[in-house]
């Protein structure tokens, strides 16, 4: 598993010196081109073992654009998640 950062991303940069991971990157460095940040679903621990909630949806002000995923295997966890498939999962800060 690891969590997701959606097309609802406003940049802002709020999550990235958050992750005790370091599986964030931001817009320049996405590997998929979009203008959102990035998540490494290889990298991303959903912060067990560092914080009781995924420090990142924590200090994301907007809503729900940080969200969970699943992580079959290494090969998917490289691989982008659509932006359909990211649409449906579930904020992992809801309201
Ligand atoms: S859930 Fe934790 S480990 Fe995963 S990207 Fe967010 S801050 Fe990093
Ligand atoms: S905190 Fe949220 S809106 Fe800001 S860069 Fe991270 S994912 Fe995007």
């Amino acid at each position: 598993m690891a969590v997701i950062i959606t097309d609802s991303c406003i940049c802002c940069a709020a999550c990235i010196d958050e992750c005790p991971v370091e599986a964030i990157v931001d817009e320049d460095d996405n590997p998929t081109g979009e203008e959102i940040y990035y998540v490494y679903s290889d990298k991303c621990v959903e912060c067990v073992g560092y914080h009781d909630t995924p420090a990142c949806a924590e200090a994301c002000p907007t809503e729900g654009c940080i969200v969970w995923g699943d992580c079959a295997d290494g090969a998917t966890c490289k691989e982008d998640v659509p932006a359909e498939a990211r649409a449906e999962r579930t904020p992992v800060i809801e309201d």
